[in-house]
C-alpha cells in the first residue's frame, strides 16, 4: 500500500527535511531526559523532471489508485452508517408507512425511536417540539415527516468546520479524550496524512502516564516517519510538551501533534495535567493557531458525551474527532454533540486503516443517512 512505499521509490512522497536536534534547555524539576525517536535517514528526493520522464502508464495509475482518500465519500460513509440507519431511519419509515396521521401516540413512538438512536435527550425533545409546532400550522403530516426531520437535524449540525492548518506557521492539534476511544490510531493517521501533504510534523508523546500509549505512538511515527519527542514513562507531560514546541519551532515544522493521557489516578489529576499543558502551550505558543479536539469513541453513544464534562472543565476544546463511527447503531450521537457539548465535528474515523480518518461534511452526512440504500437492505428488527 501507499504507505508503506519506500521513500527512494520515484512515486512516494517528499520526505520532511530531517533539522538536527535543537538544543534543549535542561531543567533540574524534570524527572526524565527527553528522547527523540528519529525514523531511517531518508534520501533527498531525485530531479522531478527526470523521474516524470520514467514513470510509465501503470506506475501512474498504481499512483493514483493507492493516493489516500481524507474526504468523505458517499458510499463509503453508507457502508459506516449502515446499522444506524437500520435503528433509526428505517424506523421513521416504518412508522410513516403504519401511521395515516400525526397524534400524540405516533410522536411518542418517534420521540422513542431518537432517544434510542443516542441523539440525547435535548434533541430528541427539540424535535418532537419542532414537529408538534409544524402539525399545528398543518405543515407536517406522516408522509413528509422524514423530510421535516432530515431538514430538523441537519440544523443541529451547524457549517461544518473542518481541521484546517494555517500555512507558514506552527500549528499545533493536541487530542484529548479517554482511554481506548482512540486518540493515538487519530494521531498516527494524521500524522501520516499530514506527512503525505509534505508537511513537516513532529509528535509529542504527552501521555507519560502509560509506557505501552509511547511505545505505541512510537510505532505509528514510524510508519509515517515522523519524529516523536518524549520523554521516560512518569515524566512530566507539560515538561514533554515544552520540549516538543522547542524542538518544532527549531525544525520549522508546519504541526505539532500532541497525545495526552487519558486516565490519571483520579480526575483531579487529570484535569491539573491538562490545565498545566495548557498554561504550556499559552505560553510557549501564544500564537500558534492551536486545535484541543476531543476524541470520542461513536459506540459509547451517550455515555461518551458525559465523559466530555472533564475534558471541558479542564481544558478549552475546539472540536471533536468521532471514531468508530463504522459499525455502531449509535452514530445518531453525532446530533447530541453540536447540541450538548456546543462543539463542532470535525473528522471522523470510519475504520482502523490509515486513510480512514475522513473530513466530517455535514451535509453529506444527513443526506446519506436518510438516504435509500444501506436502510432498505438491511433487516429490521424494531416494529
Ligand atoms: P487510545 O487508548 O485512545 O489511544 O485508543 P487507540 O488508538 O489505542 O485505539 C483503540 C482501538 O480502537 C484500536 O484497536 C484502534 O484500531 C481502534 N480504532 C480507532 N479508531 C477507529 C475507527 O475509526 N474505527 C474502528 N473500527 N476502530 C478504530
Amino acid at each position: 500500500m501507499w504507505w508503506k512505499r519506500k521513500t527512494d521509490e520515484p512515486n512516494a512522497p517528499a520526505a520532511p527535511p530531517q533539522a538536527p536536534e535543537p538544543a534543549l534547555e535542561p531543567r533540574s524539576a524534570e524527572p526524565a531526559a527527553p528522547v527523540a525517536t528519529t525514523p531511517e535517514p531518508v534520501e533527498a528526493p531525485a530531479d522531478p523532471a527526470v523521474e516524470e520522464k520514467k514513470r510509465g502508464f501503470w506506475a501512474k495509475t498504481w499512483e493514483v489508485l493507492n493516493t489516500p482518500v481524507f474526504t468523505i465519500e458517499a458510499p463509503a460513509l453508507d457502508r459506516a452508517l449502515e446499522k444506524t440507519k437500520a435503528g433509526f431511519v428505517a424506523r421513521i419509515k416504518k412508522l410513516q408507512n403504519r401511521w395515516t396521521k400525526i397524534d400524540e401516540e405516533m410522536l411518542e413512538e418517534l420521540e422513542e425511536i431518537l432517544l434510542e438512536s443516542d441523539v440525547g435527550l435535548a434533541v430528541a425533545e427539540g424535535a418532537i417540539a419542532h414537529v408538534r409546532a409544524l402539525h399545528k400550522k398543518g405543515e407536517v403530516n406522516p408522509q413528509n415527516l422524514n423530510d421535516v426531520l432530515e431538514a430538523y437535524l441537519r440544523d443541529q449540525l451547524g457549517q461544518t468546520e473542518p481541521l484546517v492548518l494555517q500555512p507558514g506557521v506552527l500549528n499545533i492539534v493536541m487530542l484529548v479524550g479517554v482511554n481506548g476511544v482512540g486518540k493515538t490510531t487519530t494521531l498516527g493517521k494524521l500524522a501520516k496524512r499530514y506527512q503525505f501533504e509534505g508537511k513537516r510534523v513532529l509528535i509529542a508523546a504527552a501521555d507519560t502516564f502509560r509506557a505501552a500509549a509511547i511505545d505505541q505512538l512510537v510505532v505509528w511515527a514510524e510508519r509515517a516517519s515522523v519524529d516523536v519527542i518524549r520523554h521516560q514513562e512518569g515524566g512530566d507531560a507539560a515538561a514533554v510538551v515544552f520540549d516538543a514546541i522547542r524542538a518544532a519551532r527549531a525544525r520549522q515544522a508546519d504541526v505539532l501533534l500532541v497525545d495526552t493521557a487519558g486516565r490519571l489516578h483520579n480526575k483531579a489529576n487529570l484535569m491539573a495535567e491538562l490545565e498545566k499543558i495548557g498554561r504550556i502551550l499559552a505560553k510557549e505558543a501564544p500564537d500558534a493557531p492551536t486545535e484541543r479536539l476531543l476524541v470520542l469513541d461513536a459506540t459509547t453513544g451517550q455515555n461518551g458525551l458525559r465523559q466530555a464534562e472533564v475534558f471541558q472543565e479542564a481544558t478549552k476544546l475546539t472540536g471533536v474527532i468521532l471514531t468508530k463511527l463504522d459499525g455502531t447503531a449509535k452514530g445518531g450521537v453525532i446530533f447530541g454533540i453540536r447540541r450538548q457539548l456546543q462543539l463542532p465535528v470535525k473528522l471522523v474515523g470510519l475504520g482502523e486503516k490509515i486513510d480512514d480518518l475522513k473530513d466530517f461534511d455535514a451535509g453529506l452526512f444527513v443526506e446519506t443517512l436518510f438516504s435509500e440504500a444501506a436502510s432498505q437492505e438491511t433487516p429490521v428488527s424494531q416494529p
